[in-house]
């Protein structure tokens, strides 16, 4: 056990110092964990760097242990955006799953434009950055038969290019 001289902590040049490991319980761990091979025996407190804000995290072993055998992310993983990202991703996440009632009543050009900034912010602090094809393609389809309403042509919209969206 650590004493008061050498508890973990992140010094000056943003190192950790003293990390601290905590034990495995591999019976609290997903099933898909529970089947790897090689399992860990101990977590280990490090240094994370968030997608989201770029920000160096403290990945402490007792949020690990929250993070692989309560929340039952798989071990191999890594927690890749510090708190508050996550925070905003699981409310971008509840945004979006809304989206798909949202365009089938009326929508107007700002909320559609609202819809893609959201789904490009979620893509960008997503581990996977694997657009929703499908519901992008909803939006854009709504985008156009509006604006063919006020004469645009397809695939012209300003919102496209102002969200930096490449058309074909
Ligand atoms: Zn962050």
């Amino acid at each position: 056990m650590s004493n008061n001289n050498n508890k973990e902590h992140i010094n000056k040049l943003g190192e950790l110092k003293n990390p601290r490991t905590l034990s495995v319980d591999r019976n609290m761990l997903s099933e898909a964990s529970q089947r790897s091979a090689f399992l860990p025996e101990t977590y280990t407190s490090r240094i994370e760097r968030c997608i989201g804000c770029g920000e160096n995290e403290h990945f402490s072993a007792e949020d690990q242990k929250q993070w692989y055998e309560k929340s039952k992310n798989y071990i191999f993983g890594t927690r890749s955006r510090c708190k508050s990202c996550q925070k905003k991703w699981k409310k971008l996440k509840i945004e979006i799953s809304k989206f798909p009632k949202e365009l089938r009543c009326d929508c107007t050009l700002d909320d559609l434009e609202n819809m893609l900034a959201t789904l490009i912010e979620y893509e960008r602090i997503s581990e996977t950055a694997r657009p929703d094809i499908a519901l992008f393609h909803r939006i854009y389809k709504k985008i156009n038969e509006i604006e063919r309403r006020a004469n645009v042509p397809d695939y012209s919209s300003p919102i496209f290019e102002k969200l930096g969206l490449v058309q074909k």
